[in-house]
């Protein structure tokens, strides 16, 4: 894949300094792709960033600069937002929130509730009572028949959530039992503004907006006939990164095309994107340990691995990468190098599921040469397994 040259300099100066594996975030790149994003989108959408994608400080602070908020997940992901983009709007979505969760968050002040099932609006009423506030929700929705047609992602399958039997969200008997709730007498402490989904992620633009359609195909009249006026509707993140051609990315703008085709006056539509937001930015930097061949075929093992990168073994991919050549090799014998074919990528860690590209089609790799595989900036180093073997962490270097 295309390396740009800072990045290039960077892995050369990193290794010089004996500090690889590394992570590189290109904040610069970053800030270009975010302001992008928003240009492409209508005025009338908002657009939150899913945190989960990519929690880093500095990440955070590049994207709120072009993002209308910013969508949690926990207790934990809250805390760290406000410290990192004070004042900002969030969203706190996700299964499984606590009352304490909950609590500190109606405390918090957040922006919007997304909520996820009968039981968690009781709680969420009672803790927002509690405080004396009142809390605006959306109600997370997973309605029939949004599954069928939403397979067809580009870069391999879409992982769909909707339309069938699942943790996410509800179905209209749940989401009707909400209503209740919220008409009830004493449930002036939460304001229904409208409805939530985030039905697959690995979608097209094609695929996003028919599954947009859905959304609002349900929940204009559902809405209406609860007297919910100007109505909210969350339409999730799941925007596909193709890691099968890392220069191929999603459109934006004929996705923004499709939203203001769609959006009627005096509703809000919004969206939480997280891998399509940042997944370019980021770059894991290594260097090759060694090179060999194994009952006729090669191997490289760079330093570091899945315990950096899980992405590829979570996702079952190959990670794209850059070999950068290095011409200086002091010891005394021959340097290991592949021949021409294919090498398979692993890590160092002693299981066979540490492999970051099987069976790459390449020139040459020799050990001593750098690798920096890119996409490595959403569900990379925060969802990996950093202890398991404990060799020691990557360090962090922003461009
Ligand atoms: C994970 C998640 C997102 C972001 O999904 P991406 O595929 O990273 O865009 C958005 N909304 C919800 C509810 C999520 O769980």
């Amino acid at each position: 894949m295309m390396l740009p040259p800072r990045v290039r300099d960077l892995a050369l100066r990193l290794d010089a300094e004996d500090a690889l594996p590394a992570y590189a975030y290109d904040l610069g790149a970053l800030t270009a792709h975010a302001a992008a994003i928003r240009d492409a989108l209508p005025r009338s959408v908002e657009f939150y960033y899913a945190v989960k994608a990519n929690p880093d400080a500095r990440v955070l602070h590049t994207v709120a600069g072009h993002a209308d908020g910013l969508e949690v997940s926990s207790s934990g992901e809250r805390a760290h937002t406000a410290s990192a983009v004070p004042g900002g709007k969030v969203a706190f979505g996700g299964p499984g929130k606590t009352a304490a969760e909950i609590t500190a968050a109606v405390r918090a002040g957040t922006h919007r509730f997304h909520v996820e099932s009968p039981h968690e609006l009781r709680t969420l009423a009672e803790a927002a009572r509690a405080a004396g506030r009142t809390v605006d929700v959306l109600l997370r929705v997973n309605p029939s028949g949004s599954g069928a047609g939403l397979g067809a992602g580009f870069g391999g399958v879409a992982l769909v959530m909707g339309g069938r039997p699942s943790p996410f969200g509800m179905d209209l008997a749940l989401l009707n039992a909400c209503a209740d709730t919220l008409a009830s007498p004493g449930s002036g402490s939460v304001r229904l503004r409208g409805l939530h989904a985030h039905l697959a992620s690995g979608l097209d633009a094609d695929g996003l907006l028919a599954s947009a359609r859905t959304l609002l195909g349900f929940g204009r009249g559902w809405c209406s006939a609860r007297g919910v006026r100007d109505p909210e509707f969350n339409l999730g993140g799941g925007m596909a990164v193709d890691y099968r051609r890392p220069d191929s990315v999603f459109d934006w703008a004929r996705y923004g095309r499709g939203l203001a085709a769609l959006v009627c006056p005096g509703e809000t539509l919004r969206i939480e994107p997280g891998r399509a937001v940042t997944a370019y930015c980021g770059w894991y930097l290594s260097r090759v340990l060694d090179v060999k061949q194994s009952h006729g075929e090669a191997f490289a093992v760079v330093a570091g691995g899945t315990h950096h990168l899980r992405t590829p073994a979570a996702k079952g991919h190959d990670q794209p990468f850059a070999v950068i050549d290095v011409p200086g090799w002091t010891p005394g014998w021959e340097r290991p190098a592949t021949g021409t074919g294919s090498v398979t990528v692993c890590g160092q860690l002693c299981t066979p599921k540490d492999i970051l590209a099987s069976r790459v089609q390449l020139l040459r790799l020799r050990a001593g040469d750098l690798i920096a595989f890119g996409l490595a900036g959403a569900y990379a180093w925060n969802i990996s397994h950093h202890s398991f073997l404990m060799h020691p962490e990557p360090t962090f270097h922003y461009l």
